[in-house]
C-alpha cells in the first residue's frame, strides 16, 4: 500500500473509532489474524485489498466495511473493522453449543439442556445486546466433557466463523468494485441470487430485495472463497462439512444476536431490516447441499432461543 492510501485507511479508521467511542483491540485483531492465517487465499486478498482491524465497540455492532478514494493516487481503499464482541460471542455460543453434544458416531447426540444451559446463554446474548465489547467475560463456556472428535470439529467451527465474517465483509468490496462486471463468477452468482429472491421474497418491497441481494451475494462470495482454502486442508472432518458447519455457526450466532437486539429496541423479534432470515441466507448458501454440523447446530441453536424468547415474553421465534 502507497504511504498516502495508509495515511487515508488512518483518517477512515480514526473516524469511525471517534464517531463510535470505540478502541482497538490489537489482541483480538492477532488472533483474528492467526485464524486468518490458516485460510491463506482468504487472508492474501484481505491483505491486497484491504485493511484489517478489530475494535472493542461499546454498542453491539457485528463487522463492517468502510471505503474511501485515496486524495493523492486516486486508488480505492477499504478498511475492514470487525468487533471484538461478535467474535467472542462466536467463541462463545458455539463452545456452549459444544459442550452440550455427548456423542457423536453416526448422529449427533447431545444431553437435555439444564437450567445453567439456557442461563449461559441468556448471558452472552444480553452482555453483547446491553453494552457490546465492554462486558464480555472472557470465559468461554467449556467443552472440556465432550470427547476429543466433538471439541475439535466444533474448535473447527469456531474459526471458519471467525474467518466467514471477515470474508463476508471483503465480498462487499468486490461488490463495489471493478472486479464486479469483469468477473463471470460474481455476474453468475449474482444472478442465482436474484433468481432465488424472486422466488423466495415475493412479499418484500424492493429496497429489502436490493438489501438482501447484496447480504446473500457476500455470503455466496465469502463461502466460495473459504471453499477453495478449505480443499487445500487435510483433516479427518471433511472440507464441506467444516465449512458448512463453520458458516453455520457464523449465521446462527449473527442471527441470534440480531434478534435480540432487535427485539428488546421494538420488541418485534422477527423484524430484520436489512439482513435476511438465517434460513434464508442458508437455502441461498447450501443450495441442498447436506450439512451433519450445521443442521446439529441449528437444532441445538433453535432449543436456546426457544427458551430465551419464552422467558423474555416475546413472541415466538419462527424462522420464516
Ligand atoms: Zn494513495
Ligand atoms: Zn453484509
Amino acid at each position: 500500500m502507497n504511504r498516502c492510501c495508509g495515511e487515508t485507511v488512518g483518517a477512515i479508521e480514526h473516524a469511525f473509532l471517534q464517531k463510535y467511542g470505540a478502541i482497538d483491540n490489537a489482541t483480538e485483531l492477532a488472533k483474528l489474524t492467526a485464524v486468518l492465517e490458516k485460510y491463506r487465499r482468504l487472508a492474501g486478498s484481505i491483505r491486497i485489498f484491504s485493511e484489517l482491524r478489530v475494535a472493542d465497540i461499546p454498542a453491539p455492532a457485528a463487522a463492517m466495511i468502510m471505503r474511501a478514494k485515496c486524495p493523492v493516487c486516486a486508488d480505492e481503499q477499504a478498511i475492514i473493522v470487525v468487533s471484538s464482541a461478535i467474535l467472542l460471542a462466536i467463541e462463545q455460543l458455539v463452545s456452549l453449543y459444544g459442550s452440550v453434544v455427548l456423542a457423536w458416531d453416526q448422529e449427533p447426540k447431545f444431553r437435555e439442556l439444564t437450567d445453567a444451559d439456557f442461563a449461559a446463554f441468556e448471558q452472552i446474548i444480553a452482555d453483547f445486546v446491553e453494552r457490546g465489547a465492554a462486558s464480555f467475560s472472557h470465559i468461554a463456556p467449556t467443552m472440556e466433557r465432550a470427547p476429543r472428535h466433538v471439541r475439535a470439529a466444533f474448535e473447527k467451527m469456531i474459526d471458519v466463523a471467525k474467518a466467514w465474517v471477515v470474508a463476508h465483509e471483503l465480498a462487499h468490496f468486490y461488490h463495489s468494485s471493478f472486479m464486479f462486471s469483469a468477473d463471470p463468477n460474481f455476474m453468475e452468482t449474482k444472478h442465482r441470487i436474484e433468481t432465488l429472491l424472486e422466488r423466495a421474497a415475493v412479499d418484500q418491497g424492493d429496497l429489502t430485495k436490493e438489501n438482501w441481494a447484496v447480504e446473500l451475494f457476500a455470503d455466496a462470495v465469502a463461502t466460495d472463497t473459504l471453499a477453495i482454502d478449505l480443499q487445500n486442508h487435510h483433516d479427518d472432518i471433511p472440507a464441506l462439512e467444516r465449512l458448512l458447519g463453520g458458516v453455520g455457526a457464523a449465521l446462527e450466532v449473527i442471527y441470534r444476536l440480531e434478534i435480540a437486539v432487535i427485539g428488546l429496541r421494538c420488541m418485534q423479534p422477527d423484524f430484520v431490516p436489512k439482513h435476511p432470515p438465517a434460513a434464508l441466507r442458508w437455502d441461498a448458501i447450501c443450495g441442498g447441499r447436506e450439512a451433519k454440523l450445521a443442521a446439529v447446530l441449528g437444532t441445538i441453536s433453535q432449543k436456546f432461543a426457544t427458551q430465551a424468547q419464552s422467558t423474555q415474553g416475546l413472541a415466538p421465534l419462527d424462522r420464516i
